[in-house]
């Protein structure tokens, strides 16, 4: 049963360990495993260092039945995953003419002779086989012995993320048949982690599903996990009672985002937007370029740090006097500026407090967001707890939220 079937995460390479780069290879492969059924109970970082390699290697072949190694196949002496492998059990690295042949042909390619070193890259031991790397040089390796699997891949996250789905899962899979796992995501906003938890309760004991919740920028997502030969049914029952549950709170499903929704929105409609910001610096403006239709509907953004730069962009001096850079008064006139500055449609602002000092003796977090369209202007105020970050990364979510749920209000949503 491959729910016994215990899962090791060795991730290889001394900056990991210095703290120099984040290990996302192993949090993307922690998310991934449970889709095959597959538990993971251990995540390891060890530094290039042929002894403790060996070492982790040894004690991750005694407690778990599959080890996935990450980095440290590259083509330089301190790229060691390989040598360790063999080592571990005892077999011989030796080059395998294939391989030699696709990465003599790769560096003819790029138009480069191949530095001899490399050439460590094209080898392999008997119980190995190769996992083609079409973005780099490194294969990965599947090595079964013992009972025991070792797959190995290349650091690069754009390297092994595409190895992972397109060479690992199918074959763990094909050792898996009919182990059905499908999960679904919903994401919710302004609704507390505690009151979401206290609503799923019922959830968490039905025998062939699991229920996560975890709080992101954007809002709480509740990820759901089917298991069995009825998963796509379980999926759609259970979507439907959360849908119900939560329904004034769900903006989105899966892999959808704020900005791909109300660019979809807009570009349907054949409407602009223009943004000015004071407090999200130009986040609010980089979320909508992530949009994958930004370019049709999203007319550009202005930065307002300071007084004098929303005056020169024809916010009127006498309500920053009356009210202060960061009110809704403000805020209003942002977004108005922005619309006509950049002619757009609806005009999208922030101003907010972003450090963790009281200007105009208020308090820090509080933050505005302000849209101005056909039908008129909106504001909206936001308290955020005092932090720089939090408060950018906030402040541009919330003005999304608010921008969707005016397009809703107007009844611009569908195409
Ligand atoms: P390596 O295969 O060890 O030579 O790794 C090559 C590069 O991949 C490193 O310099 C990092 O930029 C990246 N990398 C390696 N391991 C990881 C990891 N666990 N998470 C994110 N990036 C990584
Ligand atoms: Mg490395």
């Amino acid at each position: 049963m491959s729910s016994r079937y215990k899962a090791e995460i060795v991730s290889v390479g001394t900056e990991l360990l210095r703290g120099e780069i984040t290990d996302t290879n192993a949090s993307y492969l922690a998310a991934e495993l449970p889709f095959l059924g597959i538990e993971l109970h251990r995540v390891v970082t060890v530094a290039d260092d042929h002894e403790q390699l060996c070492q982790v290697l040894r004690q991750a072949m005694a407690r778990s039945d599959l080890i996935i190694t990450g980095g440290g196949l590259g083509p330089t002496e301190d790229d060691l995953t390989r040598d360790c492998i063999a080592d571990v059990l005892g077999e011989k690295l030796s080059v395998d003419p294939e391989l030699e042949r696709q990465l003599r042909t790769m560096f003819t390619r790029m138009g480069r002779e191949m530095p001899e070193h490399n050439i460590r890259q094209a080898v392999l031991i008997p119980s190995a086989v190769s996992l083609p790397n079409p973005r780099g040089t490194a294969p990965g390796w599947w090595v079964d012995k013992d009972e025991k699997t070792i797959v190995a891949l290349p650091g690069p996250p754009r390297e092994l993320m595409p190895m992972w789905r397109n060479e690992v899962t199918p074959r763990l899979q094909a050792r898996f048949p009919g182990e059905s796992i499908l999960s679904r995501i919903i994401k919710t906003f302004t609704v507390a982690e505690a009151r979401v938890s206290e609503l799923v309760q019922p959830f968490f004991k039905a025998a062939n599903l699991e229920i996560g919740i975890y709080s992101k920028p954007d809002g709480i997502h509740i990820r759901f996990i089917a298991h069995g030969d009825d998963a796509e049914q379980t999926l759609d029952t259970t979507e439907a009672q959360l849908e119900e549950l939560f329904s004034p709170y769900v903006w989105g499903k899966d892999d959808d985002t704020l900005e791909e929704i109300v660019c979809n929105w807009l570009t349907n409609r054949g409407l602009t937007l223009a943004t000015m910001e004071d407090g999200t610096g130009g986040l609010l403006a980089g979320s909508i370029t992530e949009a994958s239709k930004s370019s049709g509907c999203f007319r550009g953004g202005l930065i307002a740090s300071s007084s004098e730069t929303k005056l020169a962009w024809g916010v009127p001096e006498d309500l920053i006097k009356q009210h202060g850079a960061i009110s809704a008064e403000v805020a209003e006139a942002m977004a108005a500026a922005a619309r006509e500055r950049l002619s757009a449609d609806i005009g999208l602002s922030t101003t907010g407090i972003a450090g963790l000092d009281s200007p105009e003796g208020k308090p820090p977090g509080l933050a505005f967001v302000g849209i101005s369209d056909d039908h008129g202007t909106r504001t909206w105020q936001q308290n955020y707890p005092p932090s720089r970050a939090d408060a950018r990364s906030r402040g541009a979510v919330a003005a999304l939220f608010r921008l969707r749920e005016r397009l809703i209000e107007l009844g611009l949503t569908t195409s």
